[in-house]
């Protein structure tokens, strides 16, 4: 399959006059101006000047399009709707180490869904301070780590949990970080109010990223004195290199401002776009009921409330949204804001070798979009997945999500 007559972001450039040529599942090859000669039979798609980027990967998401995380039809769902807006793969999000949600996971990893792929599970916060429980449930939540706990899980699933959030300053919080990065799994930090010691050991225990930096941190114990200055978890992750991290570009979770400064801490390639949506996320404004009874209100352009006392229980972002508010509100360049979106969340993953940008050999996992990022065509390894205005003919390359 040939895709001609398009703006390519790879993302580390931006071109007009590009093509790109899909072999099987795999880009085969691309590049800018005479586009090849077609093979015989070859599906031609004519993007008519549109943008190609990589599609975008949401490592942060408990849900979206009305489905939840927390089900088997639930990720159908968000696997159709994030196709299509450009989303080419996520990590559910949710905080269980249960064996039948991981299981659940495990089965759309191994089958993908019809639509974005699965690359794993989020859990996140499962071991978590109470302190910082932000949107989290307390139930669901143990206060410490006792060693070998988690041996269980790991055996059966240490493949399946891609990232786990967690507060390092729990009893055993560093014995835990040792634990999941002997198994491959992301040691990420979030809903904490950890003090800088205790944020070092846990970064030399193996810390590696940083969960919705600015969003569920406080300050450590003890609170800091009246005129005086302390530091919370998010200066303390500005601060590191090692530390990648992920924010909630929906202009409402992080002020702008602070967007920014995370920006010139991380540097571009160590900042994630993530969603962590909600089930309410792309559904049009109105009131929805969660599993727990509470009654919400979303709102496409804001935040998910509670309709009883207005307090904040989610994003409503979509990929596409957050990297149009990253060129916005972070004041980057579009090829910034893809690359915050696409191959910066693969890496954290450790899904670059597949996936995260426009190369030869890597998965033909696509976004087609106009200037006003309108997602107007999704290609997962190689298949058409949303294609809206018919630009793909009818071929065994096409097989769009409803
Ligand atoms: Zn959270
Ligand atoms: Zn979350």
């Amino acid at each position: 399959m040939l895709f001609r007559n398009c703006r390519l972001i790879t993302p580390w450039e931006d071109r007009a006059n590009g093509w790109l040529r899909i072999h099987g599942d795999e880009i085969a090859a691309l590049g800018h101006f005479q586009a090849p000669d077609t093979h015989p039979g070859e599906t031609v798609v004519d993007l008519d000047g549109l943008i190609l980027a990589p599609g975008f990967v949401d490592i942060h998401c408990h849900g979206a399009g009305g489905g939840k995380a927390s089900d088997e039809q639930g990720i159908a769902t968000m696997a159709r709707f994030k196709a299509r807006r450009g989303g080419t793969a996520f990590v559910p999000t949710r905080q269980s180490v249960e064996p039948e949600w991981l299981g659940l996971v495990e089965h759309f990893r191994q089958e993908p869904p019809h639509g974005a792929l699965v690359l794993g599970a989020h859990v996140e916060g499962v071991y978590v301070n109470p302190v910082c429980i932000g949107g989290l449930s307390l139930e669901r939540s143990r206060s410490a780590y006792k060693e070998g706990e988690l041996d269980d899980v790991l055996a059966r699933f240490r493949d399946t949990i891609a990232l786990m959030t967690l507060s390092p300053e729990i009893p055993g919080g560093p014995e835990l970080i040792r634990t999941l990065v002997a198994n491959d799994v992301v040691a990420s930090v979030g809903h904490s109010c950890v003090t800088w010691e205790e944020f070092q050991a846990a970064v030399s225990a193996g810390l590696s990223h940083a969960t919705h930096l600015f969003n569920a941190t406080r300050y450590g114990y003890p609170p800091p004195e009246r005129g005086l200055s302390r530091a919370r978890l998010d200066e303390m992750v500005m601060l590191t290199d090692d530390l990648t991290s992920e924010v909630i570009c929906d202009g409402a979770h992080v002020h702008p401002i602070m967007l920014r400064l995370a920006l010139k801490a991380k540097g571009l390639t160590r900042i994630s776009l993530i969603t962590d949506a909600t089930f309410t996320a792309g559904l049009p404004e109105g009131r929805y009921a969660r599993d727990d009874g509470e009654e919400v209100y979303a709102r496409p352009d804001d935040v998910c409330r509670s309709v009883k006392d207005n307090r904040v229980l989610g994003s409503n972002l979509t990929m596409d949204r957050a990297v149009r508010n990253a060129v916005r509100l972070m004041g980057v360049e579009l090829r910034q804001a893809v690359q915050m979106a696409t191959i910066n969340p693969a890496r954290v993953t450790g899904m670059s070798s597949r996936m995260g940008s426009l190369e030869v050999g890597k998965e033909a996992n696509l976004v087609a979009f106009d200037e006003r990022l309108t997602v107007r065509l999704t290609c997962v390894r190689g298949v058409v997945v949303f294609d809206p205005e018919d630009r793909c003919p009818p071929c065994v390359h096409r097989r769009v999500v409803d």
